[in-house]
């Protein structure tokens, strides 16, 4: 169900109160965190002066044709100016992420900034740090919570074609073409107006999924001859990577997208995991099918979360530690696992 409280903030919005925007979303943002921050973008000029979207981190190349891409400001490398342009903003947009640890260091200036903020959100567990939120778990995307901000409050000649490319990026990566659980007729509805708005749906298609790089195209292979591993007693699959083996590969942000699906394609696995020594942590991507509870996982043992069957974690601890780790524990869900 939408939580909505965002009524008072439409009403200053039309009357042009706000002279200064940010728009940021959560590290390492994927399609839907590009699509709705740059979606939201195309269609915020119209009604706020200035609007700088700001990531937290770099994203992958693959991203960067998105219209509006010119303009973001990536703040690690970049602290002093965007410190100064959120000090400076009096509304924050927060999309895609709903807690402020999610967007590192920079989640300090968010909360210290004096710019009320807002909140349109799909994922689990709220810190309510905003003042005004759009949020339901139940949504596909954040980039479909944005389409239905912008269509219910404003109409939907206020969204353009580039806006409409974007939120159709949103939409497309994060049900992972319409095929998750996360999709619902409201989905393809939302999808439909988009192409009517224009959204070129083959050449989005083509740009996301259609670029490997030769190295990329190697890391796949390899990692499906050597470095998959199937624990068949748990339905699960396994690939983990060193960083010895991230550079061998020249990998680079979001060369590892989509790796961990693979897993999850195998006959009877219904979890899927992806381990990558990141060097200063050790990142994991669960995916999982039916009713076995990745976020919750990921949050117990991990300090992660996400969604049921999308979810992510993190340690500090070595590679083969943080291995060892998820098998012991996963072990402790066997009765669970085999009962999807
Ligand atoms: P991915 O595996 O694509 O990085 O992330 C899958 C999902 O889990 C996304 O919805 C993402 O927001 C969430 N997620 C990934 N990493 C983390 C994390 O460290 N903490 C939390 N709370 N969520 C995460
Ligand atoms: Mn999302």
């Amino acid at each position: 169900m939408l939580t909505d409280t965002t009524g008072p903030l439409v009403e200053k919005l039309k009357a042009r109160n706000y002279q200064k925007a940010v728009i940021t979303t959560h590290h390492k943002p994927d399609g839907d965190a590009m699509g709705s921050a740059l979606g939201l973008y195309s269609f915020l000029t119209s009604f706020v002066t200035h609007v700088q979207v700001v990531t937290p981190t770099d994203y992958p190349e693959f991203l960067n044709w998105l219209p509006g891409n010119d303009t973001v400001l990536i703040y690690e490398g970049n602290e002093t100016e965007g410190a100064r342009i959120t000090n400076e903003a009096d509304l924050v947009f927060c999309l895609d992420f709903n807690r402020l640890s999610r967007i590192n260091e920079y989640g300090e200036v968010v909360r210290n900034c004096r710019a009320e903020k807002v909140l349109i959100d799909h994922h689990l567990e709220p810190e309510c740090f905003e003042d005004y939120t759009f949020w339901d778990t139940h949504s596909s995307s954040s980039s479909e919570l944005v389409f239905h901000f912008i269509k219910h409050y404003f109409g939907i000649e206020h969204l353009s074609k580039d806006g409409a490319t974007c939120l159709y990026t949103g939409l497309m990566t994060d049900t992972g073409n319409f095929q998750h659980n996360n999709t619902n007729s409201t989905t393809h509805m939302v999808a439909a107006e988009l192409l009517d708005k224009g959204a070129d749906h083959v050449k989005i298609h083509e740009q996301i999924y259609d670029v490997f790089s030769l190295d990329r195209s190697r890391l796949f292979g390899y990692c499906l001859y050597h470095k998959l591993e199937v624990l068949p007693e748990l339905r699960t699959a396994l690939i983990y990577l060193s960083a010895d083996e991230l550079k061998e590969f020249n990998v680079r942000t979001g060369d590892t997208e989509g790796l961990v699906n693979f897993g999850l394609s195998l006959k009877g696995i219904v979890l899927s995991v992806l381990i990558i020594d990141r060097t200063k942590l050790v990142k994991m991507s669960f995916r999982s099918k039916g009713d076995f509870a990745a976020n919750e996982y990921a949050a117990r043992y991990f300090n992660g979360g996400g969604h049921r069957n999308a979810a992510g974690g993190q340690s500090d601890r070595p590679l083969e530690e943080v291995v060892t780790r998820f098998k012991d524990t996963i072990k402790l869900y066997a009765t669970e696992l085999n009962a999807i």
